[in-house]
């Protein structure tokens, strides 16, 4: 009974906090009559440099021990740079805070393992236009995080997520109950605009058929609080999550939590708290509309530096999609191993890879040898490559972020 109690609160208290179940684009906040945000006459900025094709190809990696092994093997760890736990995040609606965000995360770091630092990263969900005015999100400024804005972030590992043409069914302007096309013209537009292809979505508010379309519509898996339509989130009851319910997927849709309170009593404390205190679970995914003030970006920041105290180099802090890809990667990737004289070859196939919106190509892997490495070397030069002797983890890494 009291169990049944238990769960009933979660329940409870998953439907009162619904990220976004306050407008992001209120119309007071759009009422012409008041300061309204001003039109960016800004192109959108694109990355630099050509359209490098879907990568689908084979990577062959060497492995040269100092003598032959009688035994040698790769395999990939659950979680990229073999780390043990992760913290997923993403900003709702743009929010134009999330640059305040990564003042902290790009000068916050983890290692590859290997001794190379890589900066704290998350994702934003973005909406198409303003439903009250029909204005392009993407080209407002001191309002949500232009095209513009987003595309250093993106450098500095963020992700952009779908969030809805429309965030709302109502409005001046609206898709209604249109889901596939609330998710197919963002795309469009997003594509056509940042020049980039996203491949995850966060339910806007708790809307019913979200994850449904944009499984159809081919993305890779998607976040909320409490709306999954037909799919078994992982995170049955809470967003305490457990990397061993994970199965090869071909969708994931993820409990999330959710956090505006950025002051000691926000939930963002307790679940980073829970995460290190013990194993009863492995990583947790939050959202957030954004920092409202100096006290909040204090308390982010704050809470960003325990989070790297405490992890001890043992967590991957990142967006939804750079974890996704590569559970998904891992999973699917055909890979053949031979040991010939002193060297494991590594042939990696990624046209097995179901998913076909890639940004992140990156693999771990872990030797198993009775013999040390001497060497280790890639063939394809599109992909770095970084190894650790003594721990015996490779690193393979290549980022597509335009398309
Ligand atoms: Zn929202």
């Amino acid at each position: 009974m009291k169990k049944l109690i238990a769960l009933n609160l979660v329940a409870l208290c998953s439907v009162f906090i619904f990220s976004c179940t306050k407008a992001p684009l209120s119309p007071k906040k759009d009422n012409p009559k008041e300061e309204s945000p001003k039109e960016e006459q800004n192109k959108p900025s694109l990355p630099d440099g050509p359209v490098i094709p879907d990568f689908t190809g084979k990577v062959e990696i060497k492995v040269v021990f100092n003598d032959k092994p009688s035994t040698a093997t790769a395999g990939f760890p659950q979680l990229k740079y073999n780390k043990s736990k992760a913290i997923l995040m993403e900003f709702d609606d743009a929010a134009l805070t999330v640059i305040k965000a990564y003042d902290k995360l790009s000068n916050t770091f983890y290692t590859d393992g290997c001794g190379n630092n890589k900066n704290y990263s998350l994702g934003l969900a973005v909406n198409g236009k303003n439903q009250y005015s029909d204005k392009e999100i993407g080209f407002y400024t001191n309002y949500a995080a232009t095209y513009a804005q987003r595309l250093p972030l993106v450098l500095k590992g963020m992700d952009i997520m779908n969030h809805s043409f429309y965030h709302d069914e109502k409005g001046n302007f609206n898709n209604g109950k249109d889901r596939e096309k609330n998710i197919k013209d963002l795309d469009a537009m997003i594509l056509s605009n940042q020049g980039y292809k996203m491949n995850t979505l966060v339910v806007p508010t708790n809307l019913v058929g979200f994850h449904t379309s944009s499984s159809e519509f081919g993305y890779l898996g998607g976040a909320s609080q409490g709306t999954f339509d037909k799919f078994e989130q992982i995170g049955k009851y809470t967003p305490k999550l457990k990397l061993s319910d994970i199965k090869p997927f071909e969708y994931l849709a993820i409990r999330r939590g959710f956090s505006d309170d950025w002051s000691e009593d926000g939930s963002h404390w307790e679940l980073s708290n829970a995460l290190f205190a013990d194993n009863s679970f492995d990583f947790f995914e939050i959202g957030t509309h954004g920092l409202k003030d100096d006290d909040a970006i204090k308390n982010f920041n704050e809470w960003i530096d325990d989070i790297a105290l405490k992890a001890k180099d043992n967590l991957i802090f990142c967006s939804l999609r750079e974890f996704l890809e590569y559970t998904h990667i891992k999973d699917h990737v055909t890979k053949t191993q031979v040991i010939e004289g002193n060297t494991l070859t590594i042939t990696l196939d990624y046209s097995t890879i179901p998913n076909k919106n890639i940004s992140w190509y990156d693999l771990s892997l872990l030797i198993n040898s009775d013999k040390a490495i001497s060497s280790v070397s890639v063939n394809n030069t599109d992909f770095s490559l970084t190894y650790n002797k003594d721990t015996k983890l490779i690193n393979i890494g290549k980022r597509k972020i335009k398309w």
